[in-house]
């Protein structure tokens, strides 16, 4: 590990080379698409030390942010109908809709609790009668263990599965006329599952990055190479972490339990093959099989609340948190409005935490 002021120079030294790289450019926009990237991009001020005309914006990299209005209001219609225990993550208790959360039904006697993962969920299950269902969301990184927790096999435990695929999100991002993007900082935990091979069909320059701002602005620094060079790069920054072949377990475990459908993400509309409901073969463990009957009148609604909220343009990477006239007003990690101020992952609270305004 370098000595702060090692780090220092090295941070500035990069900074150097970026604004060397960009001099007399045309504007290029790199997309990342990790929440922890927006934590060290905000948290240390790096886009004050990019030229102008090298923008960095942040992606769909949030799973609480993108997991859609539908998704929850689908676990409330369960936990409404039906004598269950739900479990879930503490962030995505305080996503609202319609002005209700799963901390709402919590105050009000519904059996919710709260769990750090899924292994948590199963342990309940173990202790209790009751239907423990576990209202899974996240990407690759979470998806691994959601499936050993199926394969353990407990009988009261059941998956309300939000998880999604991310590779095809970044695929269905190219599509978007409205959103430019020269380049993809790819997500580091999510590569840690995937491996450097997931990516390899995605046709823009891609770096895999890690967490600290030297991997960032060296992240960066490739990208700008590879796009002034016109080559379709795909290279590996976090070697230390990330591995070509990816986590082959891991991988093993996700595809034995779960399929692929198309389904919604919030601010991106439906993404092909991106739903990762679990297989026929662990509908014993589906919540949306076994309590079927529970969701026959299920109707999703629009949150009118929510019309001012720009949290799918800020997912889309076409607006920052200062474009929606209620960052910081109406809208605060206090009393978010949208699921992008709630989660830590998410580019309202990050930029509200770190927020000088
Ligand atoms: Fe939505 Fe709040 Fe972000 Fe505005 S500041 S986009 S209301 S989460």
């Amino acid at each position: 590990m370098l000595k702060l002021k090692d780090r220092k120079r090295a941070i500035k030294g990069l900074a150097e080379e970026l604004k060397g790289l960009m001099e007399g450019e045309e504007t290029i926009t790199i997309m990342h698409l990790c929440g922890t990237h927006e934590d060290t991009v905000t948290r240390y001020n790096l886009r004050s030390l990019l030229p102008e005309n090298l923008k960095v914006v942040p992606g769909p990299g949030c799973p609480v942010c993108i997991t859609p209005d539908t998704d929850l209001q689908r676990a409330f219609h369960l936990l409404e109908k039906e004598n269950v225990i739900l479990t879930t993550f503490g962030d995505m208790a305080r996503v609202p809709f319609e002005g209700k959360s799963f901390f709402y039904y919590k105050s009000k006697g519904y059996d919710v609790r709260i769990v750090y993962s899924v292994f948590d969920a199963l342990e309940i299950a173990k202790t209790t009668d009751k239907p423990v269902v576990f209202f899974a969301i996240g990407f690759e990184t979470t998806m691994p263990s959601t499936a050993v927790a199926v394969l353990d096999g407990v009988e009261n435990f059941y998956v309300l599965s939000a998880h999604r695929f991310f590779i095809p999100a970044m695929e269905h991002l190219l599509s978007f006329d409205d959103v430019r993007i020269d380049g993809f900082i790819c997500p580091g935990h999510v590569s840690t599952i995937v491996g450097v091979k997931a990516y390899e069909h995605i046709k823009v320059p891609q770096v895999i990055a890690g967490f600290e701002p030297e991997d960032v602005l060296l992240a960066l620094c490739m990208l700008v190479k590879a796009i002034k060079n016109g080559e379709n790069c795909l290279l590996n920054e976090y070697t230390r972490a990330v591995r070509y072949e990816g986590n082959v377990k891991a991988q093993k475990v996700m595809n034995e339990v779960f399929d692929r459908d198309d389904w919604e993400w919030r601010g991106l509309g439906v993404v092909r093959n991106s739903g990762a409901p679990l297989k026929k073969r662990y509908e014993d463990f589906d919540a949306l099989k076994v309590f079927e009957d529970a969701f026959k009148d299920f109707e999703p609604r629009e949150d009118k609340k929510k019309r001012l909220c720009r949290c799918g343009d800020v997912l889309r990477g076409v607006a920052t948190p200062l474009d929606c006239s209620l960052f910081m007003k109406a809208c605060t990690p206090k009393n978010p409005i949208g699921a992008c101020m709630v989660s830590f992952e998410g580019t309202c609270n990050i930029w509200a935490r770190y927020w000088r305004g």
